[in-house]
């Protein structure tokens, strides 16, 4: 893991990944020498697509960078600090869109380097474009028949369609 560089760990739901996810993934490649994408496999939000699913949409939309070992797809379970400290991270890193992700995104930060003083937390903003994105604005858009070809690759949006339609 060590000859891997300086490593971060960008963790979330990713249900489903999203451009401003992939924004932010491309910066953090710009800082770090490897990015893992990290699926937790806690949340307590209701999720449409399945871990795997979503592991599996991330890995599509990072097929390069994965080939070419500046990024990686792993899920995770339990506190993020501790799968942080197993994959030898140095930082976290975060989105921010807008004032309102500040305060949670605030907590989190600051309760995780009280679990871990020496993980660092680093909030990238993406394009201004993917400011008003989210992953559940996206689902609610393909339910309602909206145009997603901004907000995600090309590539996934039939396979979000697919996963909403057998929903019913
Ligand atoms: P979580 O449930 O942990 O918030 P998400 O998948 O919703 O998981 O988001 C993961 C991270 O990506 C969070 O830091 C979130 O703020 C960020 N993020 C989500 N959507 C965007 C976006 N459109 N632009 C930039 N960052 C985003």
């Amino acid at each position: 893991m060590s000859n891997q560089g300086r490593i971060v760990v960008y963790p979330g739901s990713f249900d489903p990944v999203t451009n401003g996810h992939l924004d932010i993934i491309h910066r953090a490649r710009h800082i770090f020498d490897h990015v893992i994408v990290a699926v937790t496999q806690n949340s307590a939000k209701n999720s449409l697509f399945t871990v795997q699913e979503r592991v599996d949409l991330l890995s599509a939309a990072l097929k390069k960078e994965i080939r070419s070992r500046s990024v990686s797809v792993d899920t995770f379970s339990g506190l993020l600090v501790d799968y942080c400290r197993r994959r030898r991270a140095v930082a976290v890193a975060r989105g921010l869109r807008a004032l309102s992700d500040f305060e949670y995104e605030f907590q989190m930060a600051l309760m995780n380097r009280h679990l871990a003083p020496k993980l660092e937390t680093v909030f990238l903003m993406p394009d201004e474009k993917y400011t008003y994105l989210s992953s559940t604005l996206l689902k609610e858009i393909v339910r309602l028949g909206g145009d997603v070809g901004r907000f995600v690759p090309a590539a996934l949006v039939p396979k979000i369609r697919q996963k909403l339609a057998g929903r019913g």
